[in-house]
């Protein structure tokens, strides 16, 4: 039996942040493996930003080949219609009933988690480890951690700590030409990547990209 974490995202781009909180699962819960699933299509997400899912997905792997416990899982990219979670855990549950799976989060995911689809039976298949912040909006994860396990009282909801950092795929998207301090916080094969296939130069108003089919 084995501890596996999921790193789901968007990953529009892939940034540190991300790995942070994949290496801090890994290293604070004795993970065996952490797998990373670039969604197809969010269904809950403004798509018009949304690059091509081959091409997050590219970024995603050139950023976790340093860790040989990060796993790339393009399970969701082969699914039609958008991308729930609920599917994903269900299908490696059926492939791997004897295993424990841990999904990750951030915060606002986890104050979000009752909106998405059969969240109760998510919380069922998976314990869910949420970044915090030792400081800022601790009492909030608390309250809405509360909440979902008064909905689903077997829920296990556990939080992580560490310095999270102060980058988002929204800003990288938005300053990647513009701001040379976002460079510390994009792995360099995925700058490269970014600057070789001229990403993130759409203009207001453009569409591209999985969301615009
Ligand atoms: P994302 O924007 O790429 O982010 C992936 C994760 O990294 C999020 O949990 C996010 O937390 C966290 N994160 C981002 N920046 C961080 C930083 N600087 N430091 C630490 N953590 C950081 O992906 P997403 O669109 O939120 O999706 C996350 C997963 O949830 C995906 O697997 C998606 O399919 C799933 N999801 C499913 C449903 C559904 O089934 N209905 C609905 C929503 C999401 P924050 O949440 O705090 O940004």
């Amino acid at each position: 039996m084995s501890r596996i974490g999921i790193m789901g995202g968007t990953f529009n781009p892939i940034h540190q942040g991300h790995i942070i909180l994949a290496q801090e699962s890994y290293r604070q819960f004795r993970l065996d493996k952490v797998l990373v699933i670039p969604n197809k299509l969010p269904a809950y997400k403004d798509t018009d930003e949304l690059l091509d899912s081959k091409q997050r997905s590219e970024m995603v792997q050139l950023a976790i080949k340093p860790y040989p416990y990060m796993e790339f899982r393009g399970i969701e990219l082969e699914r039609n219609g958008p991308t729930y979670t609920i599917d994903t855990l269900r299908e490696l549950k059926q492939t791997s009933p004897q295993d424990t799976f841990f999904f990750i989060l951030g915060g606002d995911s986890l104050v979000s988690l009752h909106k998405w689809r059969s969240y109760e039976a998510i919380l069922q298949l998976a314990v869910i480890l949420c970044a915090i912040r030792e400081d800022a909006g601790r009492k909030e994860l608390e309250a809405a951690r509360d909440r979902l396990i008064a909905r689903v009282p077997e829920a296990e909801i556990q939080f992580l700590h560490t310095d999270l950092l102060d980058i988002s795929s929204t800003r990288i998207r938005e300053e990647f030409y513009t701001n040379p301090d976002l460079v510390a916080w994009i792995p360099s094969e995925v700058r490269a990547f970014i600057q070789e296939h001229h990403l993130y130069t759409i203009r207001e108003g453009e569409v591209h990209g999985d969301g615009a089919h």
